[in-house]
């Protein structure tokens, strides 16, 4: 996927602003508090999700304004398309001059993946982002994933409020089988999917990472199911019926938490680099190109799998990378169409081929 071009109006400090950006490489250089990540954000919101800021939707229309708009043209399914989506009042999405009900009918059609400062936590923070990641990737993928996923949130639930019910009516206790059942048949088929996917994604990461670090280290991820030693090649019956003996098991455990203790709610994505976890040996620089490996291979396996590949949103990628490392992004990403911020124009001296933007007050002009 391609963007064309780029028109806002009213959005964040931008008043009116067109970008045509290049076909692979665009740099996005300026001071801070220029609008630099304000244009990210706006190619980012066409791809049908929240703001990577958690920003609501009035904080997007510029000061003193009643409406914004982003609208672009992008090539994509072999064909140029027209997005646009208008903040203020009821929000409002067009794709194609089709008037949409919602910006979820663009997700899948406008394909982005971002990376923000805010994404490290996906390395330093717990479990709980590693899980969302897989997840929201595992989505884009295959739809039919967002069901077993809310189908297993909701039976854990009720089987967690059984758990706590069961202390002051034991008679309960005989209808935890069905509910153990339930939770493990999802839960295997869920495992088995995140398990595939850490496969496919480890090996681009791999690929990638050794190509930022210039051959020098190794990046490998592991799906670390709770509680559970699989093997890669088991069956997602096979997955359940371990996930069920598991499960019964922690019982006496469960019943005295009132909680679920194994499943795939508790599970981890393990990042190492050099065989050592990241989160807990990694320096600033490793962590950091660790994240955009991981978020530069889920767009290769989106590629794959939906036959092009997102565009790619790189913020403030550039400081704590040392210059091979920033070589690499600038001119061995191919394939892709990127945007790049960052603050320092000797950041991107050794651009071979791209296009360099100047942003200064919501204005951009093209170098
Ligand atoms: P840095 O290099 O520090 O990351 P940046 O160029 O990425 O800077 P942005 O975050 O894109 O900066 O822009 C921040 C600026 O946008 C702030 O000065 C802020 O006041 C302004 N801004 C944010 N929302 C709005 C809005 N709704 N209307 C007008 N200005 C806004
Ligand atoms: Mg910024």
């Amino acid at each position: 996927m391609r963007i064309e071009n780029l028109r806002l109006e009213n959005f964040r400090n931008m008043e009116d602003l067109c970008l045509f950006p290049y076909e692979t490489v665009n740099i996005i250089y300026g001071d801070n508090a220029q609008g630099k990540t304000n244009l990210l954000e706006a190619l980012w919101l066409l791809s049908g999700a929240k703001s990577f800021r958690g920003a609501r939707d009035g904080e997007l229309i510029r000061f003193g304004q009643g409406q914004a708009v982003i609208e672009a043209d992008f090539f994509g399914e072999d064909r140029v398309q027209t997005a646009k989506i208008q903040f203020g009042g009821k929000k409002s999405v067009w794709l194609n001059e089709i008037r949409q009900d919602s910006v979820t009918s663009l997700a899948g059609r406008f394909t982005a993946v971002v990376f923000s400062p805010a994404h490290l936590g996906l390395v330093k923070d717990g479990p709980a982002g590693r899980r969302r990641f897989l997840d929201t990737s595992i989505c884009q993928i295959t739809p039919r994933y967002i069901g077993m996923l809310g189908q297993y949130q909701r039976i854990l639930l009720q089987r967690n409020t059984l758990l706590k019910d069961i202390s002051y009516a034991p008679s309960l206790l005989d209808t935890l089988n069905i509910w153990d059942e339930k939770l493990a048949v999802l839960g295997g088929a869920i495992l088995r999917l995140r398990m595939e996917y850490t496969r496919r994604l480890g090996a681009e990461a791999a690929n990638i990472y050794s190509g930022i670090s210039m051959d020098r280290e190794e990046l490998s991820l592991f799906y670390r199911p709770f509680g559970l030693e699989l093997r890669p090649e088991q069956t997602k019956e096979e997955i359940a019926s371990l996930l069920l003996e598991r499960t019964v098991k922690n019982r006496s455990e469960d019943l005295r938490f009132g909680t679920t203790s194994a499943g795939p709610h508790r599970d981890d994505l393990e990042i190492l680099i050099n065989g050592r976890s990241v989160r807990a040996f990694g320096s600033q620089g490793q962590q950091r190109s660790a994240v955009l490996a991981l978020k530069l291979a889920e767009s290769r396996c989106i590629g794959e799998i939906l036959g092009e590949r997102p565009i790619i949103l790189l913020d403030d990628v550039m400081s704590e990378l040392d210059q091979s490392r920033r070589e690499y992004l600038l001119n061995h990403l191919t394939g892709s169409q990127i945007f790049i911020t960052c603050c320092d124009k000797g950041y991107f001296s050794q651009l071979q081929e791209g296009r360099t933007f100047y942003m200064e007050k919501g204005r951009l002009a093209q170098e």
